[in-house]
């Protein structure tokens, strides 16, 4: 038997709970995992509370991210006691996920733990940070082919307070950025300007409908946030710079016009964190390894129980919550 929450809807509506469920009803898969630690982001918030249509099939065990340790495995690559990592592929969505404490999955979604990371360290960082770290990729291989040096001009970050724009301050200020941190809780301004913000803005100035082209201020944005900021940070990008859009936490939609694109030659980058190839992950995830500071990945987290993470997704999608928060499935 193991403890998992389990989503279902039912004639009586959507609901998840927390639930003691028997190993043989784990999905198929080739590989089964003892789970240490899962995380809660965004999209695990959409699924437990049901207010986005995430969860395709029924009953889903929610939990997009996993880390742990192979229990048994049919695949040659893993071996009992390995300790494996796992982000996306729709697991949480349309297989069993990680806010459990075993789960049973495809040899292929996963990846060894990265030397240097704990499980817990690797849950901090969770799909969220990974997706952050995807964003520095575009950003960076976009200015490395434009010959722009990091310092060389501000570079914004919307959503700043949550998982993907922490992770995301912290990767670029320490590559050498001038990073500018938009936000909507400005009382957050020491948090941010800990992880290396060097200037703080009221997200209120993005989220309005703007004119199509404003004042030439970044060199490169990384975007969590969507809608009239992903439209607004596009307007306001200097000539030949870029944009990496991940997020939708103000909306789906893009009220924008096409002339960033073509009268600045702005470069728009759409990031997937979720079918995102194995060698773009192992990438990701080893320069995560090297490169995230891990005092202030601990400063940016809190661990909370399995039994706490129904709760706790109401405060992800209010924005309550800081930064990142690993799911201590085992506590
Ligand atoms: P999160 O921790 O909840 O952070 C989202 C942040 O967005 C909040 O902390 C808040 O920051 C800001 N925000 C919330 N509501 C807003 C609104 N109405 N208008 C403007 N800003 C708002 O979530 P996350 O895990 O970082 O994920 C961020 C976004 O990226 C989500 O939309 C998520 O679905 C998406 N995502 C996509 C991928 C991918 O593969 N493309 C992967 C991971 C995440 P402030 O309080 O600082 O303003």
């Amino acid at each position: 038997m193991f403890q998992a929450l389990l989503i279902d809807k039912t004639d009586a509506g959507y609901g998840c709970a927390l639930t003691e469920l028997a190993d043989d009803r784990l999905p198929a898969g080739e590989v089964t995992v003892r789970v240490s630690h899962s995380t809660l982001n965004y999209k695990d918030a959409l699924a437990i509370t049901g207010r986005s249509p995430v969860v395709r099939q029924f009953p889903m065990v929610p939990g997009i991210d996993l880390a742990g340790t192979v229990e048994a495995s049919d695949d040659p690559r893993f071996q009992p006691g390995d300790a494996v990592l796992l982000n996306g592929w729709g697991v949480g969505e349309v297989h069993w996920g990680g806010l459990a404490q075993r789960a049973r999955l495809k040899a292929d979604w996963l990846l060894p733990l990265p030397a240097g990371l704990t499980a817990w360290d690797a849950m901090a960082i969770g799909t969220a940070g990974y997706t952050a770290m995807l964003c520095v990729m575009a950003l960076q291989a976009h200015w490395a082919a434009q010959g722009v040096a990091p310092g060389a001009g501000d570079v914004l970050v919307t959503g700043a307070g949550g998982g993907v724009g922490s992770v995301a301050i912290a990767l670029l200020a320490r590559a050498g950025h001038r990073v500018v941190a938009s936000t909507g809780r400005p009382h957050e301004a020491d948090y941010l300007q800990a992880l290396g913000a060097a200037e703080v803005i009221d997200r209120a100035t993005l989220a309005a409908p703007g004119k199509p082209l404003q004042k030439e201020r970044w060199i490169g944005v990384v975007d969590a946030v969507g809608s009239h900021t992903l439209a607004n940070a596009c307007a306001s990008t200097r000539y030949g710079g870029a944009v990496a859009a991940c997020g939708l936490a103000q909306g789906m939609d893009f009220p924008a016009t096409v002339a960033p694109f073509i009268l600045r030659g702005v470069t728009l980058y759409g990031i997937d964190s979720v079918m995102a190839p194995l060698a773009r992950r192992r990438t990701a995830w080893q320069r995560l390894a090297a490169e995230l500071d891990r005092a202030l990945l601990a400063r940016m987290t809190r661990t909370i129980p399995l039994a706490d993470a129904i709760a706790a997704a109401d405060d992800v999608l209010a924005g309550r919550v800081r930064g990142r928060l690993v799911v201590d499935v085992n506590a």
